[in-house]
């Protein structure tokens, strides 16, 4: 609670910020970190570059070729409740031997169906999706 009193006190206080307490505030702030990297031993800096080159690698652009395959993703599998198509990322397997009384038995005979997110969602709260077959 006290944090987050001293941080809304602090929103505040740069919000009415005047351009010169800015530069002031922010020339601190470089001098703090100047400090801190003339203190550093060699283990610490070796640890923070490690730190900075694996997240520059995670941050590179991707190739062309990358690209194309990452956005290379349609909806293709039907659901088998509501029949929409839906991405690979929707999938659901339900398990359909839980609901019973509840689905029909053809859809419980076949033990294991594929299904978006959506309609999962629904079928394990018990609600009838508004696009049931
Ligand atoms: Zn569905």
């Amino acid at each position: 609670m006290r944090l987050l009193n001293s941080v809304n006190i602090d929103s505040m206080l740069l919000r009415t910020e005047l351009p010169s307490q800015r530069t002031q505030r922010l020339a601190a702030v470089r001098e703090r970190k100047y400090k801190r990297l003339t203190v550093e031993s060699e283990e610490q800096r070796q640890t923070r570059w490690a730190n900075v080159r694996e997240t520059r690698r995670r941050n590179r652009f991707l190739g062309k070729d990358e690209f194309i395959s990452a956005i290379d993703v349609s909806a293709d599998v039907s659901c088998s409740i509501c029949k929409q198509l839906f991405y690979p990322k929707q999938r659901r397997n339900l398990q359909t031997s839980f609901q019973q009384d509840f689905l029909p038995s053809e859809l419980v005979e076949m033990n294991k169906i594929l299904t978006c997110s959506r309609s999962s969602a629904n079928i394990r709260k018990l609600k009838v999706p508004s696009q049931a077959y």
